[in-house]
């Protein structure tokens, strides 16, 4: 086992995670309420005692944040408008890393200008294609 191991399994479970996020995040801007709703209600489980859980309304408050009806977001699930913003916040910086991977790459197998380059090397790169 080498010391990047844990590394790459982290990044590896993140990007897997924050890809369902973005995909449930679009959701609403991609489904209808009605197919959405009827979606959720395959993944709801059996209140035992009756109280709501913390999951309880969160479909219908992420259809109002995508409306941008963020008071109906918060009457319908309290942690519905938090739990948006972290994840927002999540999908920032997983499309700057990916951006960042994609750009890496492509200067190893196109040569497109890589951001590890020396001022000098870049400015020498751009004088060239002008
Ligand atoms: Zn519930």
């Amino acid at each position: 086992m080498t010391g990047q191991e844990p590394k790459v399994a982290f990044v590896s479970a993140w990007l897997i995670v924050s890809s369902i996020a973005l995909l449930i995040m679009l959701s609403p801007y991609v489904l209808s309420d009605g197919a959405l709703l009827s979606a959720s209600r395959a993944f709801q489980f059996q209140h035992r005692d009756q109280k709501q859980c913390a999951l309880c309304g969160m479909t219908r408050a992420f259809i109002a944040i995508s409306r941008g009806d963020l008071d109906e977001a918060f009457v319908l699930n309290r942690s519905s408008v938090a739990l948006h913003r972290i994840l927002l916040t999540n999908e920032l910086l997983f499309t700057i890393f990916l951006v960042g991977r994609i750009k890496k790459l492509c200067s190893r197998t196109v040569g497109w200008p890589s951001s590890n380059l020396t001022r000098q090397q870049k400015r020498r790169q751009r004088h060239a294609i002008a």
